[in-house]
C-alpha cells in the first residue's frame, strides 16, 4: 500500500470515485503510449495514485480556473507549458530517479525502496510543476525566483496536507543531493544566472522547511551544516516555514 495518504482534513469521499476528467476536477491525466520497457514505469505511476492525491488536494486547496492537463510520456520535461496549460512528464524521469536511488543503495536498511523514493520525488516534481500552472492560472505575482516559489509550494503542500509528506519530501530532497554529488565545487558562470537554484540549495531549502515544520521531530536534520550557522538557521527555518505556509495559503481556497 502506498504510504502517501491524505491527511484527515480532506474528506475521504474526495478520493473515492474521483474522476480525473470531471468538469469539477478541471484536471485531466493522460498517458502517452509507452514502450515495452516504459510500461513498467507507467504502471508504477498509476499504482502510486499520486494523481488522485493531487486531484483531491486541488479540489480542496488550489482550484484551477482553466482545465489543467497532466501528460505522462512526453519527450521533454518535466515542465509546464503555459501555452497549452499542460504539464509534461517523461517516463524517463521516473526511470532515472529509480536508477539514482538504486545506484546509491537507497536506504537499504530502511523500508523505503528505490521505487517508493522515486514516487516521492515524482510527487514533489508534479507539485512543483502544478505551482507554475497555478501561478499562471491565477496571475499570482512572483517577487523573486519563480522556481524557488514552486519548490516552496510543493514543500508546504506535502508538509501541511499529506500524511508522511515529510518523509516523501526528504526522499525528494535526497534526489537533489544525489544529482549534485558529482558536480564540481564551482559552477560555470552561466549557471549562476539560471532560473533554478543549484540542486544542493534546493536540497537544503527542502531540509529547512521539513525542520521548520516539526523541529522537535528533527533535532539533527540540519547537522550537516557548519555548527556556527546552525543555531541561526534553525530559528530562521522555523519562521520561514510559517511565513511560506501562510503566504501560499493566502492564495488557496481554504
Ligand atoms: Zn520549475
Amino acid at each position: 500500500m502506498n504510504k502517501l495518504l491524505l491527511a484527515l482534513i480532506i474528506p475521504i469521499y474526495l478520493l473515492s470515485g474521483v474522476s480525473l476528467a470531471s468538469e469539477k476536477a478541471k484536471m485531466s491525466v493522460t498517458y502517452l503510449p509507452a514502450s515495452k520497457a516504459d510500461l513498467r514505469y507507467q504502471g508504477i505511476i498509476k499504482r502510486s495514485e499520486i494523481n488522485q492525491l493531487v486531484q483531491a488536494l486541488a479540489e480542496t486547496y488550489f482550484t484551477f480556473n482553466n482545465p489543467l492537463q497532466i501528460e505522462y510520456g512526453s519527450q521533454d520535461g518535466p515542465l509546464y507549458d503555459p501555452n497549452s496549460h499542460t504539464i509534461h512528464i517523461p517516463y524517463s524521469f521516473i526511470v532515472d530517479s529509480i536508477d539514482y536511488f538504486i545506484q546509491n543503495a537507497y536506504k537499504a536498511e530502511l523500508a523505503d525502496s528505490a521505487e517508493q523514493a522515486a514516487v516521492d520525488a515524482l510527487l514533489h516534481t508534479l507539485l512543483h510543476e502544478i505551482a507554475h500552472a497555478y501561478i499562471a492560472d491565477n496571475g499570482i505575482p512572483i517577487l523573486g525566483k519563480e522556481e524557488d516559489a514552486a519548490d516552496n509550494f510543493a514543500a508546504i503542500i506535502m508538509l501541511n496536507y499529506i500524511d508522511a509528506g515529510d518523509d516523501a519530501l526528504l526522499n525528494a530532497a535526497d534526489l537533489f543531493a544525489l544529482e549534485s554529488e558529482h558536480r564540481p565545487d564551482f559552477y560555470e558562470l552561466g549557471e549562476y544566472i539560471d532560473e533554478h537554484s543549484f540542486d544542493l540549495q534546493r536540497y537544503f531549502s527542502s531540509l529547512c522547511l521539513v525542520y521548520g515544520s516539526e523541529p522537535e521531530k528533527y533535532p539533527a536534520l540540519l547537522n550537516e551544516i557548519e555548527k556556527d550557522y546552525r543555531v541561526d538557521r534553525k530559528s530562521f527555518c522555523i519562521e520561514h516555514f510559517q511565513v511560506i505556509t501562510k503566504n501560499w495559503q493566502g492564495y488557496f481556497a481554504h
